[in-house]
């Protein structure tokens, strides 16, 4: 048996300050630097998902990016949904997938719409035949000095895709989902402690919470458990793309306790603890991956 070997967490992975940098939303993760390690090279699975079928939204790049191809190594077919923009980096996700051996489905189109929402989960039902793991990831995120500069447009937009998605994409699975099945949301560590430029996000996210614990209240009599893994600040496309303010990039991540952000690989086995049989008896619960900054 191979040794695991014991390191100190505060510096795995990218310590330290990170190249100013900025992209159009909804951004590429092929074109930061550095590229995002999302477990490509490290992450080994055990079966623990062996022959079950998951939607994951966001799928491309970031968090959802390595909650796909832990997914896939685990064992379990894999459809994932982005914006048309990402469809490079969403190629590089059909080609882990398949390199694990298992079914990669990509599924384009704005989450903003709730007929698409529908369209998706039908879609991915009908081409995995089945859905039994619904990995809710994808956000939109844009950061404001002052509510006064918050558009009405970009409101409406940003509760459409964090939250309303949310409602239109499980109620077009509940059709599906099987007792045993397990809905994962992603909310954040802004849904307890709000940054003041993040006025239009952290909402969404305490919205997520409540939406999952009340959700779990709902669905355990249905065998579906239903769980949220909040994040802290994490070194993704998402943030290079108006999350942070104009040169705020250098420092990110640097004020938690670890000192340094987190990599996207770093939440994988987390979301794969949700998803599988060893979080039987886990539900309404919110998972913090913040570097040691508290939620509660
Ligand atoms: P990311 O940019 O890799 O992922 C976000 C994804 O959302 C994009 O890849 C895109 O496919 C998808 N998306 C955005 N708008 C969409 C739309 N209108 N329709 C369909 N898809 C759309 O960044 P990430 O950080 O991995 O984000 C994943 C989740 O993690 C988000 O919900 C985010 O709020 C949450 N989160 C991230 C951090 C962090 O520090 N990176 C911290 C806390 C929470
Ligand atoms: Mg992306």
């Amino acid at each position: 048996m191979i040794q695991t070997t014991v390191e100190d967490p505060t510096k795995e992975y990218t310590s330290g300050s990170y190249p100013n940098q900025e992209q159009p939303y909804p951004g590429l993760q092929s074109r930061m630097t550095p590229i995002p390690n999302c477990g490509e090279d490290t992450y080994k699975g055990s079966g623990k998902l062996l022959g079950r079928k998951a939607l994951i939204t966001g799928g491309d790049s970031g968090i959802a990016r390595a909650a796909a191809i832990a997914y896939a190594r685990e064992g379990a077919d894999v459809a994932i949904n982005y914006l048309p923009y990402e469809q490079s980096d969403a190629e590089e996700v059909k080609k882990l997938i398949e390199d694990a051996g298992r079914k990669a489905l990509l599924i384009p189109g704005d989450l903003s719409d709730e007929a698409f929402c529908e369209q998706m989960v039908d879609q991915a039902n009908q081409e995995l035949g089945g859905l039994d793991i619904l990995a809710l990831v994808a956000g939109v995120q844009h950061a404001y000095k002052s509510i006064t500069d918050i558009p009405t447009t970009f409101l409406h937009k940003i509760f459409a895709v964090n939250v309303f998605s949310l409602y239109w994409t499980v109620k077009a699975a509940l059709p599906y989902l099987p007792k045993g099945a397990s809905i994962i949301t992603t909310s954040s560590v802004q849904a307890y402690s709000p940054s003041p430029d993040l006025l239009a996000y952290s909402p969404t996210k305490s919205a997520i919470v409540a939406f999952t614990k009340g959700l779990a209240k709902q669905l355990i009599s249905q065998g579906i458990r239903v769980n949220s893994v909040a994040p802290g600040p994490i070194w993704t496309p998402l943030q290079v793309c108006g999350g942070q303010l104009p040169g705020q990039i250098p420092n990110f991540g640097q004020s938690v306790p670890f000192k340094r952000a987190g990599q996207p690989a770093e939440l994988a086995g987390v979301y794969v603890l949700l998803a599988s049989n060893e979080s039987s008896y886990i539900t309404g619960q919110i998972y913090g991956i913040t570097g040691g900054l508290p939620i509660a």
